[in-house]
Protein backbone atom coordinates (compact mmCIF):
# COMPACT_ATOMS: atom_id res chain seq x y z
CA UNK A 1 0.00 0.00 0.00
CA UNK A 2 1.46 3.30 -1.19
CA UNK A 3 0.92 5.40 1.96
CA UNK A 4 1.24 2.79 4.61
CA UNK A 5 4.06 3.56 7.39
CA UNK A 6 4.03 -0.32 8.19
CA UNK A 7 4.50 -1.44 4.12
CA UNK A 8 7.50 1.16 3.61
CA UNK A 9 9.14 -0.38 6.63
CA UNK A 10 8.42 -3.96 5.36
CA UNK A 11 9.70 -2.46 1.69
CA UNK A 12 13.01 -1.06 3.50
CA UNK A 13 12.32 2.47 2.86
CA UNK A 14 12.08 3.69 6.11
CA UNK A 15 14.16 2.10 8.68
CA UNK A 16 13.20 -0.14 11.65
CA UNK A 17 14.69 -1.67 14.38
CA UNK A 18 14.18 -5.25 13.36
CA UNK A 19 13.59 -8.35 15.63
CA UNK A 20 12.43 -11.15 13.30
CA UNK A 21 10.98 -11.90 10.01
CA UNK A 22 9.81 -14.33 8.24
CA UNK A 23 7.91 -15.21 4.65
CA UNK A 24 4.51 -13.85 6.27
CA UNK A 25 6.01 -11.74 9.23
CA UNK A 26 7.86 -8.58 10.45
CA UNK A 27 8.49 -7.72 13.89
CA UNK A 28 10.03 -4.57 15.20
CA UNK A 29 10.49 -2.14 17.99
CA UNK A 30 8.07 0.37 18.74
CA UNK A 31 10.09 3.67 18.84
CA UNK A 32 7.44 4.89 20.83
CA UNK A 33 7.01 2.50 23.76
CA UNK A 34 5.40 2.04 26.50
CA UNK A 35 7.81 -0.47 27.91
CA UNK A 36 11.28 -1.84 27.20
CA UNK A 37 11.07 -3.81 24.83
CA UNK A 38 7.64 -3.05 23.45
CA UNK A 39 7.54 -4.69 20.06
CA UNK A 40 5.24 -5.07 16.53
CA UNK A 41 4.21 -7.95 15.26
CA UNK A 42 2.10 -7.51 11.76
CA UNK A 43 1.74 -9.49 8.35
CA UNK A 44 3.67 -8.35 5.17
CA UNK A 45 0.77 -8.47 3.27
CA UNK A 46 -0.80 -4.89 3.71
CA UNK A 47 -4.65 -5.50 5.46
CA UNK A 48 -6.12 -2.32 7.51
CA UNK A 49 -6.99 -4.52 10.78
CA UNK A 50 -7.89 -7.77 12.11
CA UNK A 51 -10.93 -8.33 10.64
CA UNK A 52 -9.47 -7.79 6.93
CA UNK A 53 -6.43 -10.05 7.86
CA UNK A 54 -6.27 -13.56 6.18
CA UNK A 55 -6.62 -16.54 9.07
CA UNK A 56 -2.95 -17.40 7.72
CA UNK A 57 -1.67 -14.11 8.75
CA UNK A 58 -3.80 -14.16 12.01
CA UNK A 59 -2.27 -17.29 12.74
CA UNK A 60 0.96 -16.58 11.78
CA UNK A 61 0.96 -12.97 14.28
CA UNK A 62 0.55 -15.24 16.76
CA UNK A 63 2.62 -18.21 16.12
CA UNK A 64 5.13 -15.49 16.15
CA UNK A 65 4.34 -13.80 19.20
CA UNK A 66 5.12 -17.55 20.99
CA UNK A 67 8.34 -17.68 18.97
CA UNK A 68 9.84 -14.47 19.66
CA UNK A 69 8.38 -13.11 22.99
CA UNK A 70 10.63 -15.12 25.19
CA UNK A 71 13.61 -14.15 23.65
CA UNK A 72 12.29 -10.37 23.83
CA UNK A 73 11.56 -10.84 27.86
CA UNK A 74 14.80 -12.26 28.44
CA UNK A 75 16.72 -10.09 26.69
CA UNK A 76 14.27 -6.92 29.12
CA UNK A 77 14.45 -9.04 32.16
CA UNK A 78 10.70 -9.28 31.98
CA UNK A 79 8.66 -11.74 33.66
CA UNK A 80 5.25 -10.96 32.01
CA UNK A 81 3.55 -8.92 29.19
CA UNK A 82 0.59 -7.68 27.65
CA UNK A 83 -0.80 -8.00 24.30
CA UNK A 84 -2.43 -4.96 22.56
CA UNK A 85 -4.53 -4.68 19.30
CA UNK A 86 -6.13 -1.73 18.18
CA UNK A 87 -8.56 -2.07 15.11
CA UNK A 88 -9.99 0.96 13.51
CA UNK A 89 -9.66 4.67 14.04
CA UNK A 90 -11.94 4.66 16.89
CA UNK A 91 -10.11 2.15 18.85
CA UNK A 92 -7.32 4.72 19.01
CA UNK A 93 -5.49 2.59 15.63
CA UNK A 94 -3.19 5.00 13.87
CA UNK A 95 -1.33 3.02 11.83
CA UNK A 96 -3.97 1.25 9.34
CA UNK A 97 -1.71 -1.58 8.80
CA UNK A 98 -3.16 -5.09 11.30
CA UNK A 99 -0.27 -5.18 13.91
CA UNK A 100 -0.11 -6.43 17.49
CA UNK A 101 1.70 -4.77 20.10
CA UNK A 102 3.87 -7.09 22.68
CA UNK A 103 4.36 -4.95 26.01
CA UNK A 104 7.01 -6.77 28.20
CA UNK A 105 6.26 -6.08 31.61
CA UNK A 106 8.99 -6.31 34.81
CA UNK A 107 7.72 -7.32 38.30
CA UNK A 108 7.69 -4.06 40.69
CA UNK A 109 7.80 -1.63 37.29
CA UNK A 110 4.43 0.44 36.77
CA UNK A 111 2.58 -0.95 34.22
CA UNK A 112 2.39 2.31 32.21
CA UNK A 113 0.79 2.53 29.30
CA UNK A 114 2.12 6.34 28.02
CA UNK A 115 3.96 6.22 24.94
CA UNK A 116 7.97 7.26 25.78
CA UNK A 117 10.56 8.73 23.62
CA UNK A 118 13.76 6.67 23.53
CA UNK A 119 17.54 6.98 22.62
CA UNK A 120 17.35 4.89 19.05
CA UNK A 121 21.16 3.87 19.99
CA UNK A 122 19.92 2.14 22.50
CA UNK A 123 16.65 0.88 20.65
CA UNK A 124 19.39 -0.61 18.26
CA UNK A 125 21.52 -2.28 20.83
CA UNK A 126 18.55 -4.10 22.41
CA UNK A 127 17.17 -5.24 18.76
CA UNK A 128 20.75 -6.66 18.36
CA UNK A 129 20.40 -8.82 21.82
CA UNK A 130 16.90 -10.13 21.05
CA UNK A 131 18.09 -11.05 17.34
CA UNK A 132 21.19 -12.77 19.02
CA UNK A 133 18.99 -14.68 21.33
CA UNK A 134 16.45 -15.89 18.11
CA UNK A 135 19.39 -17.27 16.46
P1 LIG B 1 -1.52 1.79 16.88
O1 LIG B 1 -1.88 2.99 17.67
O2 LIG B 1 -2.05 0.50 17.47
O3 LIG B 1 -1.85 1.95 15.41
O4 LIG B 1 0.04 1.63 17.02
C1 LIG B 1 0.96 2.15 16.12
C2 LIG B 1 2.28 2.11 16.82
O5 LIG B 1 3.30 2.37 15.87
C3 LIG B 1 2.44 3.17 17.92
O6 LIG B 1 2.66 2.52 19.17
C4 LIG B 1 3.64 3.99 17.47
O7 LIG B 1 4.47 4.35 18.56
C5 LIG B 1 4.34 3.04 16.53
N1 LIG B 1 5.15 3.67 15.50
C6 LIG B 1 4.89 4.79 14.79
N2 LIG B 1 5.86 5.02 13.88
C7 LIG B 1 6.75 4.01 14.01
C8 LIG B 1 7.98 3.67 13.36
N3 LIG B 1 8.49 4.40 12.37
N4 LIG B 1 8.64 2.56 13.78
C9 LIG B 1 8.15 1.79 14.78
N5 LIG B 1 7.00 2.06 15.41
C10 LIG B 1 6.31 3.14 15.05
Amino acid sequence: MQDCLFCKIIAGEIPCHKLYEDERIISFLDIFPVSEGHALVLPKTHATHLLETSEEDARAMMDTIKKITPAILKAVGGDGFNLGMNNGVSSGQEVSHTHLHIMPRRTGVPRLFEKTTVDHAELAVLAERVRELLR
